[in-house]
């Protein structure tokens, strides 16, 4: 994929989930790998209203997040951006910062997560094929250090291959996918589920999940 290409498409992406409130004001930011080898991301730039992106604003850095093109200043979560690529060889990390994820990271993070079960919309998440699936969604402590909870990141990611997505504590989402359209559909499978599981949640507090 050429810089150009992937800035188009993370552009629409920026402006589509703006509109669904998942990334309000300059919050969040998205990637895509344009080469493997070596390592190349094109990356949302730091401080970008998401609502008003444009192409020049999507800029190109290398595996130690270092901008090789573009104007600006990477997004200081670049970092973590790169974890997630090389632990789960994503092509593409979308991080955005909902309400629902924000409320219920902050809620699990005491049990370190929270486990989302029986909901149909699971078999939105890749290689899910039941609804009875039971997905582990991790909760790490939010930090401005971004090379320590990169480490966090690569530690949790070993330990669990199998998830498809992890919450930062009064913060937001990670969610990745092996292109961009799955990474979307990511996105738009687990913030539909933490809204229904926050929701239904607060109709009832005992049914919280575990
Ligand atoms: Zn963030």
């Amino acid at each position: 994929m050429t810089l150009a290409d992937a800035a188009e498409e993370l552009v629409r992406l920026g402006a589509g989930f703006h509109g669904r409130a998942w990334m309000l004001g300059t919050s969040g930011n998205l990637s895509v790998v344009l080469s493997r080898d070596p390592l190349r991301l094109a990356i949302t730039g730091s401080s970008i209203d998401k609502g008003r992106m444009n192409v020049e604003q999507i800029l190109e850095v290398d595996g130690d997040g270092k901008m090789l093109r573009g104007s600006g200043k990477p997004s200081a979560e670049t970092l973590l951006h790169l974890e997630v690529v090389r632990s789960t060889g994503a092509g593409a990390v979308l991080h955005t910062h909902s309400v629902w994820t924000t409320v219920l990271s902050d809620y699990h993070h005491a049990r370190g997560g929270f486990h989302i079960e029986g909901y149909e919309m699971l078999k939105g998440l890749e290689g899910i094929q039941t609804h009875e699936h039971r997905e582990w969604l991790p909760v790490v402590e939010n930090s401005q250090d971004m090379a320590a909870l990169a480490v966090e990141a690569r530690t949790l990611l070993k330990k669990h291959p199998e998830i498809h997505g992890l919450l930062v504590r009064r913060h937001g989402m990670y969610t990745w996918g092996k292109d961009i359209a799955a990474a979307a559909r990511h996105v738009e499978i687990l913030e539909f589920l933490l809204e229904a599981i926050g929701r239904r949640q607060m109709m009832e507090p005992q049914l919280s999940p575990e």
